[in-house]
């Protein structure tokens, strides 16, 4: 049987329907369609301002890869320029093919491209050497946990470095949803106090952060790369298997197989939610060591890194993060403690930026 006629245009052949509402579309007006729900998701949301120097969390993946090529359409329109900033975790077998991508896309859509290193910024640490301190601790899924807090501040200091005033990372609604519900699975108020997903408006002079893509879903960014050509990598990290967002994923397809609408009905329920005032968060302060906006003596990010050359590593996260910051509220556990927007980072970061 021919396909239908696209609902859009009437004269091209639908090549899709769209995974949520079933429109039939073709390639062209699918795509033309979601980057008028981009412009509209950054426009209506003030994400953006003219004149903004926009710094991409570049990653080579399918998500920023999207992000940064709707962008690029949108910055005429919107009044911004771009800048790629990729961020080298030291993942050998990984991340050096995938920072290839980055590469040819930079080259390709004539952007600039500027790639920071954990080892240049944490004094040496890789992620290769951060999960070989790790091993056999138990915890070896808290690989992820550490990669998410430094990558954030990975980010923000190649941002800087550019000169850039806002930052955008290429998460989606599938992303959003997950980090929901493990916030949800491990009773993390402080994170689910931050709500939904437009991002942090730069709290204690970290720069403004925002998720474009926070409205699309995945099966949609995929379609987008496909009908386009994009070029990215699409290889998993070797570290995501052990993490606890692999569960989240798995729950939320068996969600999303009874009730289609279940991720974004998630995304938006987070933009709603509202925490009894004896469950706030804390007013934030300045981490002690590097200035950045935290609840606690130490953010997490410089807390991570005291653990590890200490060489307990497992003291830099979880419960026995107290033993290095004795001024937070004793008795807390991980779970309970609130972390300021600028920290808000899942614990696990996407694999995708
Ligand atoms: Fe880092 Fe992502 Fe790999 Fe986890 S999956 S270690 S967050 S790059």
């Amino acid at each position: 049987m021919p396909a239908p006629p696209c609902a859009s245009c009437r004269k091209a052949r639908a090549a899709l329907r769209r995974p949520r509402s079933g429109q039939a579309l073709c390639g062209t007006c699918f795509c033309s369609a979601f980057e008028a729900e981009v412009l509209h998701t950054v426009v209506a949301g003030r994400l953006l301002p003219r004149g903004a120097v926009v710094a991409v969390g570049a990653s080579g993946g399918k998500d920023s890869t999207v992000l940064a090529h709707v962008l690029r359409e949108l910055a005429p329109r919107l009044g911004i320029s771009l800048q790629l900033v990729a961020v080298d975790e030291g993942i050998g077998g990984y991340r050096d093919a995938a920072l290839a991508a980055v590469r040819r896309q930079a080259a390709r859509w004539e952007l600039p491209l500027t790639v920071v290193a954990y080892a240049d910024l944490f004094g040496g640490w890789t992620m290769d050497a951060v999960a070989r301190s790790t091993a056999g601790s138990g915890r070896s899924r808290s690989c992820c946990t550490f990669c998410g807090v430094l990558r954030r501040r990975a980010l923000e200091e190649g941002a800087r470095l550019v000169g850039s005033t806002h930052i955008v990372t290429g998460h989606n609604a599938d992303d959003m949803a997950e980090t929901l519900l493990m916030n949800f699975l491990r009773g993390d108020v402080g994170r689910l106090a931050r709500g939904g997903g437009l991002g942090s408006p730069g709290e204690g002079g970290a720069l403004p952060r925002c998720r474009p893509l926070h409205l699309a879903s995945q099966k949609e960014v995929v379609l987008y790369a496909h009908f386009r050509r994009l070029d990215y990598f699409s290889e998993e990290c070797v570290y995501a298997p052990e993490a606890f967002r692999g569960h989240a994923r798995d729950l939320l397809k068996l969600l999303e197989a009874a009730r289609p609408s279940a991720v974004l009905d998630l995304v938006h329920s987070a933009e709603r939610l509202a925490l009894a005032p004896s469950a706030r968060p804390p007013p934030a302060g300045a981490c002690s060591r590097c200035g950045a906006l935290s609840s606690r003596a130490l953010c997490q990010a410089c807390a991570l890194l005291d653990g590890l050359d200490r060489g307990r590593p497992r003291l830099a996260i979880g419960k026995g993060r107290r033993g290095l910051d004795e001024m937070g509220p004793p008795g807390l556990h991980r779970e309970q403690v609130q972390t300021p927007a600028s920290e808000a980072v899942a614990s696990e970061a996407v694999p995708s930026f």
